[in-house]
């Protein structure tokens, strides 16, 4: 670890750097028996990012985020190998519904 790193993390880290950092961010529930699967697709090149409203915890092996571009919402989920896709993107009030629902295993 470089200083530069040291300096931009929390004090309590630089002396557990044998432990995980803790989880600050929700994880996903584990799908439920009726979970729905959405339909993901490689990020379009020209689609707007957006901007990141919520996001999980990075320590399993797929980060899941909330974005809104154009007034729209999606959510992005990228891999530990570096693929990255997107869902579809809905309404604001609709995309926060399917992050709820994401977050409670109901979507995968
Ligand atoms: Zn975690």
């Amino acid at each position: 670890m470089t200083s530069d790193e040291q300096g931009r993390k929390p004090t309590h880290w630089i002396s557990r750097s044998d432990r995980p950092p803790p989880c600050f961010s929700p994880h996903v529930s584990p799908p439920t028996p009726h979970c729905e699967p959405l339909v993901w697709t490689v990020p379009e090149r020209f689609a707007p990012a957006g901007r990141v409203l919520a996001w999980t915890c990075p320590c399993g092996d797929t980060v899941y985020e909330l974005r809104q571009a154009s007034g729209l919402r999606f959510i992005r989920r990228t891999r530990r190998n570096g693929r990255v896709e997107d869902s579809r993107r809905w309404a604001a009030v609709v995309g926060t519904a399917q992050w709820n629902a994401l977050l409670m295993g109901h979507l995968r």
